[in-house]
Protein backbone atom coordinates (compact mmCIF):
# COMPACT_ATOMS: atom_id res chain seq x y z
CA UNK A 1 0.00 0.00 0.00
CA UNK A 2 2.30 2.93 -0.93
CA UNK A 3 0.69 5.71 0.63
CA UNK A 4 2.17 9.27 0.60
CA UNK A 5 4.30 10.38 3.28
CA UNK A 6 4.62 13.65 4.35
CA UNK A 7 8.20 14.78 4.79
CA UNK A 8 9.47 14.43 8.14
CA UNK A 9 10.91 18.24 8.37
CA UNK A 10 7.52 19.23 7.62
CA UNK A 11 5.39 16.88 10.01
CA UNK A 12 7.53 18.67 12.45
CA UNK A 13 7.50 22.09 11.14
CA UNK A 14 11.13 22.34 11.11
CA UNK A 15 14.05 23.11 8.56
CA UNK A 16 16.23 20.80 7.03
CA UNK A 17 19.26 21.46 9.33
CA UNK A 18 17.32 22.14 12.79
CA UNK A 19 19.09 20.57 15.68
CA UNK A 20 18.17 18.38 18.01
CA UNK A 21 17.02 20.62 20.17
CA UNK A 22 14.51 22.27 17.58
CA UNK A 23 13.04 19.13 16.73
CA UNK A 24 12.66 18.00 20.35
CA UNK A 25 10.70 21.72 20.63
CA UNK A 26 8.78 21.05 17.88
CA UNK A 27 7.74 17.29 19.02
CA UNK A 28 7.11 18.32 22.28
CA UNK A 29 4.38 20.99 20.92
CA UNK A 30 2.82 19.08 18.31
CA UNK A 31 2.90 15.89 20.64
CA UNK A 32 0.71 17.64 23.30
CA UNK A 33 -1.48 18.65 20.48
CA UNK A 34 -2.53 15.83 18.82
CA UNK A 35 -2.41 13.25 21.51
CA UNK A 36 -5.31 11.22 20.75
CA UNK A 37 -6.20 11.00 24.52
CA UNK A 38 -6.23 14.47 24.51
CA UNK A 39 -8.19 14.53 20.79
CA UNK A 40 -11.16 11.52 21.27
CA UNK A 41 -13.53 12.90 18.74
CA UNK A 42 -11.07 13.46 15.67
CA UNK A 43 -10.21 10.12 14.15
CA UNK A 44 -6.74 11.92 12.31
CA UNK A 45 -5.29 12.83 15.63
CA UNK A 46 -4.08 9.72 16.37
CA UNK A 47 -2.76 9.35 12.96
CA UNK A 48 -0.88 12.97 13.00
CA UNK A 49 0.25 11.80 16.52
CA UNK A 50 2.04 8.43 14.81
CA UNK A 51 3.22 10.93 11.90
CA UNK A 52 5.26 13.00 14.63
CA UNK A 53 6.50 9.94 16.17
CA UNK A 54 7.85 8.95 13.57
CA UNK A 55 9.24 11.93 12.08
CA UNK A 56 11.06 12.72 16.01
CA UNK A 57 12.11 9.19 16.09
CA UNK A 58 14.02 9.19 12.59
CA UNK A 59 15.44 12.81 12.93
CA UNK A 60 16.66 12.54 16.86
CA UNK A 61 18.41 9.59 15.53
CA UNK A 62 21.96 10.54 13.80
CA UNK A 63 22.00 7.21 11.46
CA UNK A 64 18.50 7.66 10.88
CA UNK A 65 18.42 10.78 9.75
CA UNK A 66 21.71 10.43 7.96
CA UNK A 67 19.47 7.64 5.64
CA UNK A 68 16.83 9.40 5.68
CA UNK A 69 18.53 12.51 3.94
CA UNK A 70 20.11 10.65 1.41
CA UNK A 71 17.27 8.43 0.65
CA UNK A 72 13.97 9.70 1.57
CA UNK A 73 11.20 7.53 3.09
CA UNK A 74 12.99 4.88 0.73
CA UNK A 75 15.64 3.95 3.25
CA UNK A 76 13.15 2.50 5.78
CA UNK A 77 10.73 0.87 2.88
CA UNK A 78 9.21 -2.18 4.91
CA UNK A 79 11.05 -1.07 7.57
CA UNK A 80 7.79 -0.67 10.03
CA UNK A 81 9.08 -4.11 11.70
CA UNK A 82 10.22 -4.18 15.49
CA UNK A 83 13.94 -3.17 16.38
CA UNK A 84 14.83 -1.73 13.04
CA UNK A 85 11.67 -0.12 12.36
CA UNK A 86 10.10 2.82 14.78
CA UNK A 87 9.36 3.34 17.76
CA UNK A 88 6.07 3.06 19.63
CA UNK A 89 4.54 6.46 19.44
CA UNK A 90 3.37 6.07 22.90
CA UNK A 91 6.49 5.22 23.94
CA UNK A 92 8.55 8.22 22.38
CA UNK A 93 5.86 10.41 23.67
CA UNK A 94 6.22 8.82 27.65
CA UNK A 95 10.24 9.37 27.18
CA UNK A 96 10.08 12.74 25.68
CA UNK A 97 8.26 13.88 28.69
CA UNK A 98 9.39 11.57 30.83
CA UNK A 99 5.92 10.40 32.96
CA UNK A 100 4.31 7.31 33.81
CA UNK A 101 1.54 5.54 32.10
CA UNK A 102 -1.55 7.45 31.07
CA UNK A 103 -3.67 9.22 33.53
CA UNK A 104 -0.46 10.19 35.62
CA UNK A 105 1.58 13.13 35.76
CA UNK A 106 1.56 14.20 31.60
CA UNK A 107 -1.47 14.55 31.49
CA UNK A 108 -1.79 16.87 34.55
CA UNK A 109 1.20 19.32 33.73
CA UNK A 110 0.05 19.81 30.01
CA UNK A 111 -3.50 19.26 29.85
CA UNK A 112 -4.63 21.22 33.15
CA UNK A 113 -5.60 18.09 34.58
CA UNK A 114 -9.12 18.46 36.18
CA UNK A 115 -12.46 17.94 33.79
CA UNK A 116 -13.20 16.29 30.84
CA UNK A 117 -11.19 14.09 30.63
CA UNK A 118 -12.93 11.25 33.01
CA UNK A 119 -12.66 8.80 29.89
CA UNK A 120 -8.91 9.04 30.03
CA UNK A 121 -8.98 8.41 33.77
CA UNK A 122 -11.17 5.36 33.31
CA UNK A 123 -8.32 3.84 30.42
CA UNK A 124 -6.83 0.68 32.08
CA UNK A 125 -3.21 1.02 32.46
CA UNK A 126 -0.55 -0.01 29.95
CA UNK A 127 1.39 -3.30 31.31
CA UNK A 128 5.14 -4.37 30.75
CA UNK A 129 6.90 -7.82 30.85
CA UNK A 130 9.93 -9.08 30.32
CA UNK A 131 10.19 -12.27 28.38
CA UNK A 132 13.23 -14.37 28.26
CA UNK A 133 13.55 -16.32 24.53
CA UNK A 134 16.68 -18.63 23.41
CA UNK A 135 18.57 -17.37 20.73
CA UNK A 136 17.72 -19.87 17.99
CA UNK A 137 13.73 -18.74 18.92
CA UNK A 138 15.11 -14.87 18.60
CA UNK A 139 16.31 -16.12 15.05
CA UNK A 140 13.39 -17.80 13.78
CA UNK A 141 10.47 -16.16 15.52
CA UNK A 142 8.89 -18.14 17.73
CA UNK A 143 4.77 -17.89 18.88
CA UNK A 144 4.78 -18.21 22.93
CA UNK A 145 1.79 -17.79 25.28
CA UNK A 146 1.85 -15.81 28.60
CA UNK A 147 0.12 -15.81 31.47
CA UNK A 148 -0.36 -12.60 33.33
CA UNK A 149 -1.67 -11.34 36.23
CA UNK A 150 -3.87 -8.47 35.47
CA UNK A 151 -6.59 -6.78 35.96
CA UNK A 152 -9.68 -8.08 33.64
CA UNK A 153 -13.27 -7.77 32.64
CA UNK A 154 -14.99 -8.80 35.18
CA UNK A 155 -16.93 -11.73 33.80
CA UNK A 156 -20.18 -11.42 36.22
CA UNK A 157 -21.27 -7.63 34.83
CA UNK A 158 -19.13 -8.21 31.86
CA UNK A 159 -17.47 -4.69 32.48
CA UNK A 160 -20.63 -2.42 33.30
CA UNK A 161 -19.90 -2.89 36.81
CA UNK A 162 -23.49 -2.54 38.45
CA UNK A 163 -25.27 -6.12 39.39
CA UNK A 164 -27.82 -7.22 36.80
CA UNK A 165 -31.02 -5.53 35.96
CA UNK A 166 -29.37 -2.49 38.17
CA UNK A 167 -29.71 0.66 36.83
CA UNK A 168 -27.47 4.04 36.75
CA UNK A 169 -28.78 6.87 38.62
CA UNK A 170 -27.77 10.52 38.84
CA UNK A 171 -24.28 11.17 40.76
CA UNK A 172 -25.67 12.57 44.55
CA UNK A 173 -22.39 14.52 45.60
CA UNK A 174 -22.41 16.43 42.68
CA UNK A 175 -26.28 16.38 41.51
CA UNK A 176 -25.25 15.30 37.96
CA UNK A 177 -23.04 17.90 36.85
CA UNK A 178 -19.64 15.46 36.87
CA UNK A 179 -17.79 18.54 38.53
CA UNK A 180 -17.96 19.78 42.23
CA UNK A 181 -16.77 23.09 43.26
CA UNK A 182 -14.37 23.44 46.35
CA UNK A 183 -13.33 26.64 48.49
CA UNK A 184 -9.37 27.22 48.69
CA UNK A 185 -9.20 30.62 49.89
CA UNK A 186 -10.77 33.37 47.78
CA UNK A 187 -10.57 30.60 45.10
CA UNK A 188 -13.34 28.53 44.03
CA UNK A 189 -11.67 25.40 42.18
CA UNK A 190 -13.75 23.05 39.75
CA UNK A 191 -12.62 19.68 40.33
CA UNK A 192 -13.94 16.40 38.89
CA UNK A 193 -15.95 14.41 40.98
CA UNK A 194 -14.61 12.14 43.21
CA UNK A 195 -17.72 9.80 43.39
CA UNK A 196 -19.05 9.54 39.55
CA UNK A 197 -15.47 10.52 38.47
CA UNK A 198 -16.97 13.15 35.91
CA UNK A 199 -19.34 10.55 34.20
CA UNK A 200 -22.95 12.48 35.99
CA UNK A 201 -24.03 9.18 37.22
CA UNK A 202 -23.44 6.00 39.62
CA UNK A 203 -24.48 2.42 39.41
CA UNK A 204 -27.52 1.80 41.96
CA UNK A 205 -25.87 -1.54 42.83
CA UNK A 206 -23.01 -2.40 42.18
CA UNK A 207 -21.72 -5.64 40.72
CA UNK A 208 -21.01 -7.80 44.05
CA UNK A 209 -18.09 -9.56 42.65
CA UNK A 210 -16.00 -6.11 41.16
CA UNK A 211 -17.34 -3.96 43.55
CA UNK A 212 -18.67 -1.59 40.53
CA UNK A 213 -15.36 -1.26 39.09
CA UNK A 214 -15.74 -3.77 35.84
CA UNK A 215 -12.66 -5.57 36.59
CA UNK A 216 -11.04 -7.96 38.55
CA UNK A 217 -7.87 -9.08 38.91
CA UNK A 218 -7.06 -12.51 37.57
CA UNK A 219 -5.03 -14.68 35.31
CA UNK A 220 -5.14 -13.99 31.73
CA UNK A 221 -3.27 -15.96 28.81
CA UNK A 222 -1.80 -13.79 26.25
CA UNK A 223 -0.55 -14.93 22.68
CA UNK A 224 2.34 -13.33 20.83
CA UNK A 225 3.66 -13.75 17.70
CA UNK A 226 7.62 -13.10 17.95
CA UNK A 227 8.97 -12.10 14.70
CA UNK A 228 12.46 -13.60 13.76
CA UNK A 229 15.62 -11.70 13.95
CA UNK A 230 14.24 -9.80 16.99
CA UNK A 231 16.79 -7.98 18.51
CA UNK A 232 18.27 -7.83 22.36
CA UNK A 233 15.62 -5.47 23.71
CA UNK A 234 13.16 -4.59 21.50
CA UNK A 235 9.60 -3.87 22.76
CA UNK A 236 6.52 -5.10 20.94
CA UNK A 237 3.47 -3.75 21.40
CA UNK A 238 0.20 -6.26 22.50
CA UNK A 239 -2.47 -3.96 21.80
CA UNK A 240 -5.36 -3.99 24.11
CA UNK A 241 -4.08 -6.81 26.60
CA UNK A 242 -2.75 -4.34 28.94
CA UNK A 243 -5.38 -3.79 32.15
CA UNK A 244 -8.82 -3.53 31.18
CA UNK A 245 -10.63 0.02 31.48
CA UNK A 246 -13.09 1.39 34.46
CA UNK A 247 -16.32 0.40 34.01
CA UNK A 248 -15.75 -1.00 30.20
CA UNK A 249 -13.07 1.98 29.33
CA UNK A 250 -10.53 0.92 27.04
CA UNK A 251 -7.96 -1.41 27.78
CA UNK A 252 -4.16 -0.64 28.00
CA UNK A 253 -1.56 -1.98 25.90
CA UNK A 254 0.95 -4.55 26.72
CA UNK A 255 4.19 -4.09 25.82
CA UNK A 256 6.61 -7.23 25.72
CA UNK A 257 10.18 -6.47 26.22
CA UNK A 258 12.61 -9.24 24.71
CA UNK A 259 15.84 -10.56 26.25
CA UNK A 260 18.02 -12.87 24.76
CA UNK A 261 19.36 -15.44 27.01
CA UNK A 262 23.24 -16.17 26.66
CA UNK A 263 24.26 -19.19 24.16
CA UNK A 264 26.65 -21.75 24.65
CA UNK A 265 28.34 -21.98 21.10
CA UNK A 266 27.14 -18.37 19.68
CA UNK A 267 27.58 -14.96 20.30
CA UNK A 268 25.89 -12.44 18.36
CA UNK A 269 26.38 -9.63 16.70
CA UNK A 270 23.90 -7.46 14.85
CA UNK A 271 22.70 -10.19 12.57
CA UNK A 272 25.73 -12.31 12.54
CA UNK A 273 27.02 -14.50 14.61
CA UNK A 274 29.86 -15.98 15.88
CA UNK A 275 31.93 -18.92 17.21
CA UNK A 276 35.36 -19.86 18.41
CA UNK A 277 36.13 -23.71 17.13
CA UNK A 278 39.22 -25.10 18.24
CA UNK A 279 41.19 -27.62 15.87
CA UNK A 280 44.64 -29.80 16.22
CA UNK A 281 47.37 -27.92 15.05
CA UNK A 282 48.27 -30.64 12.47
CA UNK A 283 44.89 -30.20 10.92
CA UNK A 284 46.01 -26.62 11.06
CA UNK A 285 49.05 -27.35 9.22
CA UNK A 286 47.76 -30.35 6.95
CA UNK A 287 44.53 -28.96 5.73
CA UNK A 288 40.81 -30.57 6.27
CA UNK A 289 37.49 -30.32 6.45
CA UNK A 290 36.15 -29.31 9.76
CA UNK A 291 32.76 -29.47 11.63
CA UNK A 292 31.31 -26.11 12.41
CA UNK A 293 27.88 -25.77 14.40
CA UNK A 294 24.80 -23.20 12.75
CA UNK A 295 21.69 -22.73 14.20
CA UNK A 296 20.33 -25.31 11.32
CA UNK A 297 22.71 -27.85 12.29
CA UNK A 298 26.16 -29.10 11.35
CA UNK A 299 28.30 -27.72 8.18
CA UNK A 300 31.52 -28.35 6.59
CA UNK A 301 34.22 -25.39 6.38
CA UNK A 302 36.99 -26.78 3.64
CA UNK A 303 40.37 -25.81 5.60
CA UNK A 304 43.41 -24.89 3.63
CA UNK A 305 46.71 -26.47 4.70
CA UNK A 306 48.80 -23.88 6.64
CA UNK A 307 45.88 -22.11 8.53
CA UNK A 308 46.68 -20.33 11.63
CA UNK A 309 45.11 -19.51 14.92
CA UNK A 310 42.79 -17.30 15.23
CA UNK A 311 41.70 -16.90 11.49
CA UNK A 312 38.22 -16.19 10.73
CA UNK A 313 36.25 -17.97 8.19
CA UNK A 314 32.36 -16.53 6.79
CA UNK A 315 30.16 -19.23 5.69
CA UNK A 316 27.60 -16.40 4.05
CA UNK A 317 23.86 -16.71 5.25
CA UNK A 318 24.30 -19.06 8.33
CA UNK A 319 23.78 -15.93 10.49
CA UNK A 320 20.20 -14.18 12.06
CA UNK A 321 17.52 -13.47 9.68
CA UNK A 322 17.01 -9.60 9.50
CA UNK A 323 14.20 -8.62 11.26
CA UNK A 324 12.90 -6.46 8.03
CA UNK A 325 12.47 -10.30 6.67
CA UNK A 326 15.06 -9.80 4.00
CA UNK A 327 18.83 -10.29 4.25
CA UNK A 328 20.16 -12.70 6.43
CA UNK A 329 23.60 -12.47 8.48
CA UNK A 330 27.01 -14.30 8.10
CA UNK A 331 28.26 -17.01 10.86
CA UNK A 332 32.03 -15.96 11.64
CA UNK A 333 33.66 -19.05 12.53
CA UNK A 334 37.37 -17.99 13.89
CA UNK A 335 39.55 -20.83 14.52
CA UNK A 336 41.65 -21.52 17.78
CA UNK A 337 44.78 -23.76 17.27
CA UNK A 338 45.50 -26.27 19.36
CA UNK A 339 48.62 -27.77 21.00
CA UNK A 340 48.73 -31.16 22.32
CA UNK A 341 49.16 -30.80 26.21
CA UNK A 342 51.09 -34.05 26.73
CA UNK A 343 52.72 -35.53 24.23
CA UNK A 344 54.12 -39.47 24.80
CA UNK A 345 57.52 -40.37 24.00
CA UNK A 346 56.63 -41.45 20.59
CA UNK A 347 55.14 -38.57 20.04
CA UNK A 348 57.78 -36.34 21.20
CA UNK A 349 60.64 -37.93 19.19
CA UNK A 350 58.91 -37.71 15.88
CA UNK A 351 57.78 -33.89 16.53
CA UNK A 352 62.24 -33.45 17.26
CA UNK A 353 62.55 -34.62 14.12
CA UNK A 354 59.75 -32.77 12.58
CA UNK A 355 61.42 -29.37 14.33
CA UNK A 356 64.90 -30.68 13.10
CA UNK A 357 63.27 -30.82 9.35
CA UNK A 358 61.76 -27.15 9.72
CA UNK A 359 63.41 -24.28 8.72
CA UNK A 360 63.02 -20.60 9.35
CA UNK A 361 60.78 -20.71 5.78
CA UNK A 362 58.05 -22.79 7.37
CA UNK A 363 57.09 -20.00 9.85
CA UNK A 364 56.86 -16.90 7.83
CA UNK A 365 54.89 -14.59 10.47
CA UNK A 366 58.04 -15.53 13.01
CA UNK A 367 60.19 -14.85 10.42
CA UNK A 368 59.21 -11.05 9.55
CA UNK A 369 58.79 -10.58 13.47
CA UNK A 370 62.08 -11.23 13.96
CA UNK A 371 63.22 -9.00 11.14
CA UNK A 372 61.34 -5.98 12.34
CA UNK A 373 62.42 -6.68 15.99
CA UNK A 374 65.84 -7.49 15.53
CA UNK A 375 67.15 -4.03 16.86
CA UNK A 376 65.41 -4.76 20.23
CA UNK A 377 67.50 -7.98 19.86
CA UNK A 378 70.85 -6.25 20.51
ZN1 LIG B 1 -18.50 -7.01 38.05
ZN1 LIG C 1 -20.63 12.94 40.77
Amino acid sequence: MPTKKRDYYEVLGVGSNASEEEVKRAYRKLAVKFHPDKNPDDPHAEEKFKELGEAYDVLMDPDKRAAYDRFGHAAFAQGAGVGRGFHDPFEIFREVFGGGGFGGGIFETFFGGTGARSEDRQRGSDLRYDMQIELEEAAFGVEKEIEIEKLDTCAKCHGSGSEQGSRTIRCPTCDGRGQVISSRGFFHVSQTCPRCHGASEIIEKPCPKCHGEGRVEKPSRVKLKIPAGIREGARLRSSHNGEAGVRGAPPGDLYVVIHIKEHKIFQREGDNLYCEVPIPFTTAALGSEVPVPTLEGKAHLKLPAGTQSGQVFRLRGKGIINVNGRDRGDLLARLIVEVPSHLNAEQRRKLEEFAALCGEENTPLRKSFFERAKEFFR
